[in-house]
C-alpha cells in the first residue's frame, strides 16, 4: 500500500487503459477519482470494483478540452479528498483519417482532448501540488507520437505535443518534488483498437517484434512505477509499453 493516504486523478478512467490504471493505483492504496465524460454506468463500475476490493473512488464527470470544467472538477475533488498528489492524463480519443479528407473539426476535437485537456488538467493541479511539494504526473501518450502515422495526424500531432508539453512542465516543476514522465503505449487492446479491420490489425503486428498487442495491464504497471517512490528521481521521461515496435 505504498499510496496510502495519497488522492489520485485519472481522466478517462472509465474505460480501457485509464480503468486499469485508476484499478492498479486503488490498489496501491490510492484514493482515486473518476474522471469520464460520456459512459456514466462504466465508470460507476469501476468505482464499485474499487469498493469491491476496499479501496475508496469516486465520478468526477468533466471534459478534459473544456478548462473552466475541469477546473471546477478538480476544485471538487480536493474539497472532497482535502488533497490530490498524483495526476494521469489518459483521456484521449481518436477521429482517423488522410490529411487530404481530414475535417478541421476532427484536428480541433482530437487536438482540444489529447493534447489541451492535458494542458487544462495540469494547470490546474500546478498550484495545489505545488504547495504540497510532492506531485506526480504522467501523460499517456501513444506510439504513435513518436513513429507517425498514415491516417492519424492529429493524433499524431497531439500525442507528440505531450512530448513537449511533459519535458517542459518537468523543468519547471522538478524543484518542488514534482515529476512529470509519460507513458507511451504501443497497441493494447481496448474500444480503440477493437474495431480495426483485421487486415489492419495483421499489419500492425507484423510490426510488433513480440507480435501480440499488449494489454492494459502492462501500461498501468509502468504507471505504478512512475507514480511511486521507486521513481523519485525520475522526469521529462517516457516509457515506452510496446513489444519493441519503437525503442525510444
Ligand atoms: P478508450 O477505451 O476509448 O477510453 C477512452 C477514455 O477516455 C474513456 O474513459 C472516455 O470516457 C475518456 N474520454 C474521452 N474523451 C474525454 C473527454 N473529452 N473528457 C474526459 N474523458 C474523456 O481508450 P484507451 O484505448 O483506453 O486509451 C486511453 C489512452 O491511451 C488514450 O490517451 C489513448 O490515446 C492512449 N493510447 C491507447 C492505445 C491503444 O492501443 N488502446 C495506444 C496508445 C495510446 P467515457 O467512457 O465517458 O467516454
Amino acid at each position: 500500500m505504498i499510496l496510502e493516504g495519497k488522492t489520485a486523478l485519472v481522466t478517462g478512467g472509465s474505460r480501457g487503459i485509464g480503468r486499469a490504471i485508476a484499478l492498479r493505483l486503488a490498489g496501491m492504496g490510492a484514493r482515486v477519482a473518476i474522471n469520464y465524460v460520456s459512459k456514466p454506468d462504466a465508470a460507476q463500475a469501476v468505482v464499485d470494483a474499487i469498493g469491491a476490493a476496499g479501496g475508496e473512488g469516486a465520478l468526477y464527470k468533466f471534459d478534459v478540452a473544456d478548462s473552466a470544467a475541469v477546473n471546477d472538477g478538480i476544485t471538487k475533488i480536493i474539497e472532497d479528498f482535502g488533497r490530490l498528489d498524483i495526476l494521469v492524463n489518459n483521456a484521449g480519443i481518436t477521429r482517423d483519417g488522410l490529411l487530404m479528407k481530414m475535417k478541421e473539426e476532427s484536428w480541433d476535437q482530437v487536438l482540444d482532448t489529447n493534447l489541451k485537456g492535458a494542458f487544462n488538467c495540469i494547470k490546474a493541479v500546478n498550484r495545489p501540488m505545488m504547495k504540497q511539494r510532492w506531485g506526480r504526473i504522467v501523460n499517456i501518450s501513444s506510439v504513435i507520437g513518436f513513429l507517425g502515422n498514415a491516417g492519424q495526424a492529429n493524433y499524431a500531432a497531439a500525442k507528440a505535443g505531450l512530448t513537449g508539453l511533459t519535458r517542459s512542465v518537468a523543468r519547471e516543476l522538478a524543484s518542488r518534488n514534482i515529476t512529470v514522465n509519460g507513458v507511451a503505449p504501443g497497441y493494447i487492446d481496448t474500444d480503440m483498437t477493437r474495431d480495426l479491420a483485421e487486415e489492419v490489425k495483421e499489419k500492425v503486428l507484423a510490426e510488433i517484434p513480440m507480435r501480440a498487442m499488449g494489454s492494459v495491464e502492462d501500461v498501468a504497471g509502468a504507471v505504478a512505477y512512475l507514480v511511486s517512490e521507486d521513481a523519485r528521481y525520475v522526469t521529462g521521461q517516457f516509457i515506452h509499453v510496446n513489444g519493441g515496435m519503437f525503442m525510444g
